[in-house]
């Protein structure tokens, strides 16, 4: 193994849906509700269909 800059495998520019992260409020405690954040816009909705737009709305920037 010589070469320092061997490129990463498997990276693609798709981006991701991360998610379900768990929502915490302003004094730190969970919610018990969770979200969903493109990982390429930064998008966040309560549900995936609500970034890809399946539901109906306006799907995340990097999705039209
Ligand atoms: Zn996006």
């Amino acid at each position: 193994m010589a070469t320092a800059n061997s490129p990463t495998t498997t990276e693609t520019d798709e981006p991701r849906i991360e998610g379900p992260i768990t929502e915490f409020d302003r004094y730190g405690d969970k919610t018990g509700a969770t979200y969903f954040r493109c990982s390429g816009c930064g998008v966040e909705s309560i549900n995936k269909k609500g970034i890809t737009g399946e539901d109906g709305h306006e799907p995340c920037p990097c999705r039209k």
